[in-house]
């Protein structure tokens, strides 16, 4: 199959079409570049040209002409996403979906918008119709599209109250075009959903989403420290299991993270300690102090509705989940990180193993999250590179002693999952994409369906560097 790119872009030039090279190179990257891995393998790789459909006709139009001539497609929302996932591995055609960001209608509970709308603007309209809010949203909320949360996040803040973005009841329904000579819209809702969502935009184009609302709050924003790491972990646990209080992060950085990588926050603490960093609901603060009262080496250093600190830090929670690592980059350009899992039943005790282990070479920045009813915590640790094959062997200590990675040194699904076969998602797929189009190389199991997962996959397909 050799895509004729000169013919589509002659039968798309009526739309919003972008040809021009810096741009496109600009639109064909994501922050993959958070791995030295990736970094390694993606930096060269560029589309043949984007295009920015207005409407669902539009999608159809470029899916049915890319299908004629053979263009792979590659989807991006705003391009944030840390795995390699908007980053066309063969070129072709980036589907840009940033002018359809209508907030189509918002109800009681529930909103059904169009993929390109930024989650801060879904939150800003919300809580201006109606005093509601996303349940949660990545920490990118500023920046990021819900489409590419959908397609291609997995949590974030809200997690502690809601779980993931896959449970059950987080997502109600996807609109979604499939990549065929006569492109279908499908509806998609309970069991099938896993088909599409975390799916990378490899077996559709969702064009549509409706997703629950929770009521909105002027969350507190604080940062508590601790001298000890174990009893910061405890704390948080404690805290994330008090049913009666509402959270909306809940995170836990080792020292010196906070000290060293925290430039607003430094002056206020030191290297030794241990940072918490939370946000509570404004009537459930009076129910935090007396939680916290409790604990007598916890110390509520800043809270956002009585901030005393020259420089004010910002949102709390662009300090949690993947801002960690960000913040750790911009001090030190050798840091990368993990995404481990510590599961629910004895987490604290797991990751004081693992601490023990590795640190200071891994620093722990915990997420606390609920997990099936149950309070879990997973890992964006901090990793200091010095190898590939160093950071290999980190990664296979970790899930030697119990604790899954979900690897964010590979571009691949599988990979970056939990390293199996999605039978649901390659049956879509096979459905929806018969060609194997769309963002090729990023599902394993189309490609080689018997792939052992014992080294990094390399999809043979892939662009080489000019
Ligand atoms: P993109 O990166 O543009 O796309 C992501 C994937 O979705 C790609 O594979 C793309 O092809 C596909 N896609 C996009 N739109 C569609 C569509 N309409 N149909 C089909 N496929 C589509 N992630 C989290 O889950 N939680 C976090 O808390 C979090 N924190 C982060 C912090 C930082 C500092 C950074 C850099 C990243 C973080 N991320 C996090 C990753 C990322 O920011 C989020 O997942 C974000 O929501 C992705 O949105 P996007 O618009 O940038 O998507």
């Amino acid at each position: 199959m050799t895509p004729n790119i000169d013919a589509a872009i002659a039968a798309l030039s009526h739309l919003d079409i972008d040809t021009k090279p810096a741009s496109v190179k600009s639109k064909s990257r994501d922050l993959f570049w958070y791995s030295p891995v990736l970094k390694a393998r993606l930096d060269h790789l560029v589309a043949d040209f984007a295009v920015s459909p207005r409407t669902e006709a539009e999608v159809i139009e470029v899916l049915k002409v890319c299908y004629a001539h053979d263009v792979p497609v590659t989807t991006r929302g705003t391009g944030t996403g840390n795995y390699g996932q908007a980053v066309p591995l063969a070129g072709g055609c980036i589907l840009h979906l940033n002018k359809m960001d209508a907030i189509r209608e918002i109800h009681p509970g529930r909103a059904i918008v169009e993929p390109g709308c930024l989650l801060k603007d879904i939150d800003g309209a919300c809580k201006a119709d109606s005093g509601q809010e996303l349940r949660m949203f990545s920490s990118t909320w500023a920046t990021a599209t819900i489409g590419g949360f959908v397609a291609g996040g997995s949590g974030g803040v809200g997690s502690v109250h809601w779980g993931a973005l896959r449970d059950v009841g987080n997502i109600i329904r996807l609109r979604v075009v499939t990549m065929e000579a006569e492109p279908r819209v499908l509806e998609i809702a309970g069991e099938d959903l896993h088909r599409v969502s975390h799916a990378y935009g490899t077996n559709g184009i969702i064009t549509e989403i409706e997703i629950p609302l929770a009521p909105a709050y002027d969350w507190v924003g604080l940062f508590l420290t601790f001298d000890n790491f174990t009893e910061a972990l405890r704390y948080s646990y404690a805290l994330a299991a008090s049913d009666g209080l509402l959270l909306k992060l809940v995170t836990v950085f080792e020292a010196p993270i906070a000290h060293d990588y925290f430039q607003r926050v430094k002056p206020h603490v030191t290297p030794g300690q241990v940072v918490v960093a939370l946000m509570v609901a404004p009537h459930a603060m009076p129910g935090f102090e007396t939680f916290t009262k409790a604990w007598p080496n916890a110390e509520v250093i800043y809270r956002s509705d009585r901030s005393d600190w020259p420089r004010d830090p910002g949102l709390v929670f662009e300090y949690g989940w993947n801002h960690t690592t960000l913040r750790a980059l911009k001090v030190d350009p050798s840091i990368t990180y993990l995404q481990v899992g510590y599961g629910t039943d004895d987490p604290i005790g797991l990751i004081e193993r693992v601490r023990a282990k590795f640190s200071p070479e891994v620093l722990q920045h915990i997420e606390v999250t609920r997990q099936g009813g149950r309070i879990g915590m997973g890992g964006l640790s901090l990793v200091k590179f010095t190898t590939e094959e160093r950071l290999d062997e980190i990664v296979r200590i970790h899930e030697e002693m119990g604790a899954p990675n979900f690897n964010p040194h590979r571009y691949t699904l599988e990979e970056g999952g939990r390293q199996a076969v999605d039978a649901r998602q390659l049956e879509f797929k096979r459905d929806a994409d018969p060609k194997g189009l769309l963002n090729p190389g990023k599902m394993i199991a189309w490609d080689d369906p018997d792939w052992g997962y014992d080294r990094m996959y390399a999809w043979p397909g892939i662009k080489s560097a000019a």
